[in-house]
């Protein structure tokens, strides 16, 4: 299985890039940020809890995030492949990925850290806020999204690093020249 980890702070183009590499490369999606807004919609008790987390820009506690991303993983048992968008987000959440992963006798092949300006990042996020009605676009919201990047998912770097499946890629361009950097690290491992 090709399981690709895309990374970065948010609006640093995660569910952008995972459009493209899907249709690349037949993988399955698996973002937990849509999992939570669709609980949200259908106004479920996870759906519930997590409201208030992500309207604060919190994260949503790990055991309800592992839970829930067991669940999706346990659907996609004949896929050829899984992009992970939005998790890991914490060193727990990295590890559990790798535990659910090897008992299913496969692991992440890589993990893709799109780096991003944070002044852009703000820029996108706002504009990105003006068309989707995303609750969590907002001025106030994106500093704290950003905080909890900086001091709880950042670190995931480093466990990537040392598990060897890091590569940095550079988010800034456009769209087509950040997928073709995209391409090439993922080609560099099949
Ligand atoms: P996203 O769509 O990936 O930007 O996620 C939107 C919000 O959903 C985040 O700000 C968090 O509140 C929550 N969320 C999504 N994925 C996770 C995760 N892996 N761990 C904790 N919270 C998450």
């Amino acid at each position: 299985m090709l399981n690709v980890v895309i990374f970065g702070a948010p609006g640093s183009g995660k569910g952008t890039q995972s459009e493209l590499i899907i249709k690349e490369y037949g993988l399955d999606h698996i973002s937990t940020g849509d999992v939570l807004r669709a609980e949200i919609k259908g106004q479920t008790e996870l759906g519930r809890i997590a409201d208030d987390y992500i309207s604060k820009g919190q994260l949503v506690p790990d055991e309800l995030i592992i839970d829930m991303l067991a669940k999706v993983l346990d659907s996609k048992k004949e896929s050829k492949g899984v992009i992970f968008d939005g998790f890991p987000r914490t060193i727990p959440q990295a590890k559990a990925l790798k535990k659910m992963l090897n008992e299913r006798g496969t692991d992440v092949s890589v993990m893709l850290n799109l780096e991003v300006e944070e002044e852009e990042l703000i820029q996108r996020l706002l504009k990105r806020g003006e068309i989707s009605g995303r609750s969590d676009d907002n001025l106030e919201t994106i500093k704290s999204r950003l905080d909890v990047y900086h001091n709880q998912t950042a670190p995931l770097k480093d466990y990537y690093v040392t598990e060897e499946k890091h590569t940095a890629i550079k988010g800034m361009g456009t769209i087509d020249e950040i997928f073709a950097r995209v391409c090439e690290a993922i080609n560099a491992i099949k």
